[in-house]
């Protein structure tokens, strides 16, 4: 049970005024979509653009602020508003969000953007909670944010700040009818944008995950944690449990021409829409080479032969450790059939900065490059004499 009683109501306006006092000096102010159109921060009741804030919490959704801060501006500078996004190309969304992970993300912004079109922007949770990828913490920071209404918030920042002033014995994901109740308890009614946005910001400078700053902390004299000396005991975790982990055999596969065989993930999952080079999991007993061939024939129906190691890489995902062992292939035969994916292409080396590659594959891009440069300097220096010979 959370220990919200700690928090007695006869120091609530303390509590909110010491939060407010402190963000008016220390809190992050120049985040661009909380800015007027004046460039300045928005005036306590007065409305903010939607469209830009709705991008970013969406975006904030798995990642930090200074991360997000460049993908925002080139979404806003590519798609400045909802009818941009609504009639963009899936494309473009999936390599501009390159990087971020979590691509259903972009999809359901666009999805989105064609469900509001032509709608006034919801003023209320449930129109929020209607579009899809939209969970209750976002619905909240988005109508605070936009529109100055008292909606609680309740992302991991705010989740730690709580869980420490409390000294929650549980973990903050057994709790949360609990934390859901506080966040709604603290906040300011009159200044609901500023008071949710004052309480990101102290989780994310001064309460942090390591190193709490209590000594710079405006609710130092109402924290729990403080008081018992154990701050840095909350949030409790759960016994962290062991990650699958699985090799996965990568097969990069060149033609006699020099185009290397990409393929694009079915939308579904955690990678869905994005390019990759065709592989797959590693059967126990299986050597890595045999596995490479079996899956290419499985997925695609095309012969390889497998070639010579050209990168091995480890990848954690938060359910699942991956380590992929990636081999150069030499295509034989069978046309490259989408059997387990959207559609298969050969395309140049040079073009595969083009199409979004999920962050592990950047690293498999750069050594191929690499490897194909280093094999072109070859053929140079092994025929020295050839432009004096042809002159
Ligand atoms: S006093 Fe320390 S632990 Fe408590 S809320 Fe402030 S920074 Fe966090």
């Amino acid at each position: 049970m959370i220990a919200d009683g700690q928090l007695q109501l006869q120091h609530l306006p303390a509590l909110r005024g010491a939060l407010l006092d402190w963000w008016e000096v220390h809190g992050r102010h120049a985040i661009p979509w909380k800015q007027g159109s004046c460039g300045t921060l928005a005036a306590s009741g007065k409305p903010l653009d939607p469209y830009p804030i709705w991008i970013a919490e969406v975006m904030l959704q798995q990642t930090q602020l200074q991360v997000v801060l460049p993908y925002w501006q080139r979404w806003m500078a590519a798609f400045p508003n909802l009818e941009a996004l609504a009639a963009a190309e899936e494309h473009q969304l999936l390599l501009l969000w390159q990087g971020l992970g979590y691509y259903s993300r972009a999809r359901r912004l666009q999805q989105g953007a064609r469900q509001l079109a032509g709608q006034p922007w919801p003023r209320t949770l449930e129109g929020w909670l209607a579009l899809p990828g939209i969970g209750r913490s976002t619905a909240g920071s988005i109508l605070s944010s936009a529109f100055d209404l008292a909606f609680a918030i309740l992302d991991g920042n705010v989740k730690r700040v709580l869980a420490r002033l409390t000294a929650c014995p549980r973990p903050p994901a057994r709790e949360l009818s609990g934390f859901w109740r506080l966040s709604e308890l603290l906040l300011d009614p009159q200044r609901p944008r500023a008071f949710n946005q004052a309480l990101m910001d102290l989780g994310a400078t001064v309460c942090t995950p390591r190193n709490p700053r209590c000594g710079h902390c405006p609710l130092m004299e109402h924290c729990a944690a403080y008081a018992a000396g154990t701050p840095a005991h909350y949030p409790v975790k759960d016994t962290p449990r062991e990650l699958p982990f699985q090799v996965i055999g990568v097969g990069v596969v060149l033609n006699g021409a020099g185009q290397v065989l990409i393929d694009q993930r079915l939308n579904e999952g955690l990678l869905g829409g994005l390019w990759e080079f065709p592989g797959g999991k590693q059967e126990p007993g299986e050597a890595i080479e045999a596995t490479i061939a079996r899956e290419l024939m499985e997925e695609l129906a095309i012969t390889v032969e497998v070639g010579e190691p050209l990168i091995t890489l480890e990848h954690a995902y938060s359910h699942k450790k991956l380590r992929f062992v990636v081999h150069l292939c030499q295509w034989l035969s069978g046309e490259p059939q989408p059997l387990a994916c959207q559609q298969v292409r050969w395309v140049e080396p040079a073009q595969l900065s083009g199409f979004p590659f999920p962050a592990a594959n950047a690293r498999i891009i750069a050594a191929l490059l690499e490897r194909l440069a280093v094999a072109d300097a070859a053929v140079g220096s092994d025929h020295p004499g050839d432009t004096a010979a042809a002159a």
